[in-house]
């Protein structure tokens, strides 16, 4: 089909207007300097402990290479991701820090460890066997200590005792382990943990520990070990179940107001007609919903932020929209376009997740590839 010249030239122009003015209807704003302080906080009470960071899983979702490049110029040296795959990526954006693998080494990925120089976190004797088989030196060894998940057994630490030649050619940098209920202070299995890690690492060679993630390294020095492995805590999550946060929020999840209703009448808000309206009150309807990882489940039982003001989310989450009532705000403060916040402003990320029943990680990790990321300083 061929359209008149002049046609076409409108269609343009209209078009590339559009694409100056278009904000996605979901920005996840991530602030920079903020996950710096947090970083330096951290780095602060983990005193003698080297502070490494965490970047598994995108950076909690926010973004690996951006996060780990910002952490780098912080002084971070030491990073820690979960897979190969995420670690060969890590590596284009750091050629020059020490990168740990925490799922270790399967048949198969030796030469992607090589390659990429990452170091594998060995979890038990086959992956022992199999990282000297492929002439990898350099290792930590996981011992696990309550989690029963990664990390060598009781038994397999005896067996290393009395077969040291399993070691023999590995360069051992740290033994680590892992705290199961550190979000919880006082739980017996803190202090449980670190006796049988000193029990067990006594039967392996010396070497330097690795122990605290974020919520041991806000319990002190002493939770640490020698490296301490910092994760949700530098993304302004409460690593702590039942205290108040020690660091501050480094995102913001903003949604795009698409339709403002003013409701004359009482009627109902939603799939499921689970809200009723007063009549005379004011809806925004915003172009975030559950697919963009906003959860369903905080339908009726949270409220985001609109310039501070605390407006709730009434009626079911959808797919693609959220409904907030904002009957509060004055009139002449809120627009079609404008943006309120999900998360951030007046409500933080723990919020949110203690009102989806869950955890900010998994908030964090679930924000979708919808969202533009946008990055502050
Ligand atoms: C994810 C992870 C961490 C980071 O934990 P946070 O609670 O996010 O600080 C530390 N160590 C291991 C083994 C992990 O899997």
């Amino acid at each position: 089909m061929t359209l008149p010249r002049g046609r076409l030239s409108t269609f343009r122009d209209c078009s590339d207007s559009m694409k100056t003015d278009l904000r996605s209807a979901g920005v996840l704003v991530v602030d920079l300097d903020a996950l710096a302080r947090n970083y330096r906080r951290m780095q602060a009470a983990a005193s003698a402990a080297e502070c490494a960071a965490v970047v598994k899983a995108n950076a909690y979702g926010l973004g690996m290479a951006r996060v780990a490049n910002r952490l780098r110029q912080e002084g971070c040296r030491r990073f820690f991701v979960a897979t190969a795959t995420e670690g060969r990526e890590l590596r284009q954006v750091l050629p020059d820090a020490a990168i740990y693998v925490f799922e270790g080494v399967a048949e198969g990925e030796q030469a992607t460890l090589l390659d990429a120089e990452l170091t594998p976190v060995l979890n038990s004797l086959q992956q022992i066997e199999c990282w000297s088989r492929a002439g990898g030196a350099r290792a930590i060894l996981h011992i696990d200590t309550g989690m029963s998940r990664l990390g060598l057994s009781e038994r397999e630490v005896v067996e290393l005792e009395r077969a040291p030649r399993r070691l023999a050619g590995l360069s051992i940098e740290y033994v680590m382990t892992h705290y199961a209920c550190a979000d919880t202070p006082e739980h017996r299995l803190n202090r449980e943990q670190l006796s049988r890690f000193d029990d067990l690492r006594k039967k392996l060679p010396a070497a330097r520990t690795s122990i605290g993630n974020s919520a041991g390294i806000f319990l002190g020095a002493s939770y640490c070990g020698d490296l301490a492995r910092a994760g949700i805590g530098l993304y302004g999550g409460n690593p702590f179940s039942e205290r108040p946060s020690p660091v501050e929020q480094v995102v913001q999840l903003q949604a795009k107001i698409v339709q403002l209703r003013d409701v004359e009448e009482e009627c109902t808000v939603g799939y499921g007609a689970t809200h009723d309206t007063h009549a005379s009150s004011r809806l925004a309807i915003c172009g975030v919903g559950y697919a963009d990882g906003y959860p369903r489940s905080v339908g009726n039982r949270v409220s985001a932020s609109f310039k501070g003001i605390r407006v709730p989310v009434v009626g079911r989450v959808s797919m693609d929209l959220t409904c907030l009532d904002v009957s509060n705000v004055p009139a002449a403060e809120i627009a079609v376009g404008d943006y309120a916040d999900l998360i951030g402003g007046a409500v933080g990320i723990d919020e949110v997740a203690a009102a989806a029943g869950t955890i900010s990680y998994e908030i964090l990790t679930g924000l979708g590839g919808r969202l533009e990321r946008r990055y502050l300083g």
